[in-house]
């Protein structure tokens, strides 16, 4: 693996499960028992009832773009490989949101609406960030 200068997540406390998993290729996010809402970015506590009795659920994975941008020039060299690259807001089915890269696809065919899967990317022993791909329609 060559070495990677972007940077890398740092796990704590609250966010140990979620990578932890994400290392094994599942997305996992946050479900109050009390509200019923679900949440993305891991948080100690729920953004809908400040509960602290959260508990952790996978994700399906599947989701649609809410919106995106292009990135054609690079923030820093490390990132200068990767452009033109898409960095997009994604509606996951569960309800919540995620900020992440549209990979697989050229920047060209991505639309507002598409449907989208997660993909892992290792970028590290131990950090796998998730991406999304468009869903291959049949
Ligand atoms: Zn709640």
């Amino acid at each position: 693996m060559q070495p990677y200068e972007k940077p890398i997540p740092e796990p704590d406390q609250v966010t140990a499960p979620f990578w932890t998993a994400a290392r094994e290729g599942r997305l996992l996010i946050q479900h109050c028992p009390a509200c019923g809402v679900h949440q993305f970015y891991p948080q100690s506590s729920c953004r809908g009832c400040l509960s602290d009795n959260l508990e952790w659920v996978d994700a399906k994975g599947k989701g649609t773009i809410y919106s995106y941008t292009v990135v054609h020039r690079a923030p820093n060299r490390p990132f200068e490989p990767d452009v033109p690259y898409t960095v997009a807001l994604v509606d996951l089915d569960e309800g919540c949101r995620m900020l992440s890269n549209i990979v697989e696809v050229t920047p060209e065919a991505i639309r507002v609406g598409m449907p989208v899967e997660v993909v892992f990317e290792a970028i590290s022993p131990e950090i796998s960030l998730p991406k999304f791909r468009p869903i291959e329609s049949s």
